[in-house]
């Protein structure tokens, strides 16, 4: 349904039949580390998510998933290892038993 409280008009899951369903009837604003994300919306309270009601609860337990402006880093190691030799050196030191 549509949004009848911050957002008017905008589509949400949250929204049902006797009004908003989130916690406190509402979204909640944006934090600090929402700054610069492409899902920050105006609303009539301010600054919130599109994607999420409780932005602060997206950066408790770490990096909001939905961010679109912080890129996770995912460390390897530099040495390359390639699949079809690993494969053959697993299968040879099975023979040997
Ligand atoms: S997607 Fe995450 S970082 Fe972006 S505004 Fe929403 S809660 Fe903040």
């Amino acid at each position: 349904m549509q949004c009848q409280t911050v957002l008017p008009g905008a589509e949400c899951t949250f929204q049902g039949k006797q009004g908003c369903v989130f916690t406190s009837g509402s979204c909640q604003n944006i934090v600090e580390n929402c700054e610069g994300c492409d899902r920050v919306v105006d609303s009539t309270i301010g600054k919130v998510c599109s994607a999420y009601p409780a932005p602060e609860k997206k950066w408790a337990a770490g990096i909001c998933n939905f961010a679109s402006h912080v890129k996770v880093e995912i460390k390897t190691d530099d040495a390359k290892i390639n699949p079809l030799k690993a494969s053959k050196k697993a299968a040879g030191s099975k023979k040997k038993k």
